[in-house]
């Protein structure tokens, strides 16, 4: 890309212009060489504009209602002056050959409205790949003007420990009455939520999900006691539209608070440094490997493991031998 080329693209972007914010985004997605620079060029120039937005990760088991959730409080936002960006993280899209993770079709009024943009999962075979690029994304996003955004994952697995690791506030959606088993809710999740919130107390439902939301609000007591942030567990509808607006009382309480004690800017420089080491390792890992005599090393090596003719140990001290050569 040119000079000019980018000139046009970071200007685009920056003015609001969601054809540019995309175009940027799959730059960063890319994984060819030139794209890569395009992308690093841009994020660089684009950095003294990031940052400025709320980061908010939203998980939960398929079916508990994370697309009609966001849908409502993207549109709540929106109506309160709010630019919102919906991000997705779904390691298994490569797999599946497609991520049901902010599809567009999913959020019919979220993504007509103006003020909204709602980007799918990047495709990716591992976890960090995908987040990598999506923590790219999010920059994009913040430098383009949206102020609050959203990164959505599924409730199953290691994404969640991956999304709350970028993300100032982490919400955990819930169902009253599923069985903690049956929602994969373990006592990981919990530690890692800001909030919880139980979707779907509408009808009969209510009085399930007041129940639910007690035991859970005294289990955080016990699990947080001492700590400066007890997460609120909250009722909410989707379907409704109730609940909503106690669920961004609540983020903008954290974050005053956070703020305030310098927590927030702790956990930021926390996250920044931790993603940096992770892309030396992936990027350590990736060189490494991609080496001729690497690689033919490690077909033999493979082979003697499989044959039981060498122990692990030695097996690896012989490639990490090559890092030196
Ligand atoms: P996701 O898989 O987590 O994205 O869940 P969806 O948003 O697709 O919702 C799954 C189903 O639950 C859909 O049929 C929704 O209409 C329904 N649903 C979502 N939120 C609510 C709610 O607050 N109340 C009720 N009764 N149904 C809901």
């Amino acid at each position: 890309m040119t000079s000019a080329e980018l000139d046009r693209l970071e200007r685009g972007l920056v003015s609001g212009d969601r054809r540019s914010l995309a175009k940027a985004i799959t730059l960063a997605e890319s994984s060819r060489g030139d794209h890569q620079n395009d992308a690093q060029r841009l994020l660089e120039r684009l950095l003294p504009r990031t940052g400025r937005a709320a980061r908010v990760g939203i998980t939960g088991v398929p079916g508990v209602g994370k697309s009609t959730f966001i849908e409502v409080f993207g549109l709540y936002l929106i109506e309160r002056g709010h630019r919102v960006a919906v991000l997705a993280v779904d390691p298994s899209s490569s797999l599946s050959g497609g991520s049901i993770l902010g599809d567009k079709t999913r959020m019919p009024r979220l993504s007509a409205a103006e003020a909204s943009f709602i980007r799918p999962s990047p495709a990716g075979r591992t976890l960090g790949g995908v987040t990598s690029r999506t923590r790219e994304s999010m920059l994009l996003c913040e430098a383009a003007g949206y102020d609050v955004l959203l990164v959505e994952t599924v409730g199953v697995g290691q994404s969640e420990y991956a999304v709350a690791s970028m993300v100032d506030f982490f919400l955990v959606l819930m169902l009253a009455g599923a069985g903690d088993e049956l929602q994969g809710i373990k006592r990981g999740i919990l530690e890692l939520a800001d909030a919880l919130a139980i979707n779907k107390a509408d009808g009969d439902n209510v009085r399930a999900a007041g129940r639910a939301r007690a035991e859970y609000q005294a289990a955080f007591h016990l699990m947080r006691a001492g700590a400066s942030w007890e997460p609120p567990v909250l009722t909410v509808s989707a379907q409704e539209g109730s609940g909503i607006g106690e669920i961004w009382d609540a983020i903008v309480r954290h974050r005053k608070q956070t703020t305030e004690s310098g927590e927030l800017e702790k956990k930021r420089s926390h996250q920044q440094h931790r993603w940096f080491w992770t892309l030396i390792e992936q990027g350590m890992k990736a060189r490494f490997l991609a080496r001729p005599d690497v690689a033919a090393a490690l077909a033999d090596v493979e082979r003697a493991l499989a044959q039981k003719t060498l122990a692990p140990t030695a097996a690896a001290r012989r490639i990490l031998d090559l890092v030196d050569k």
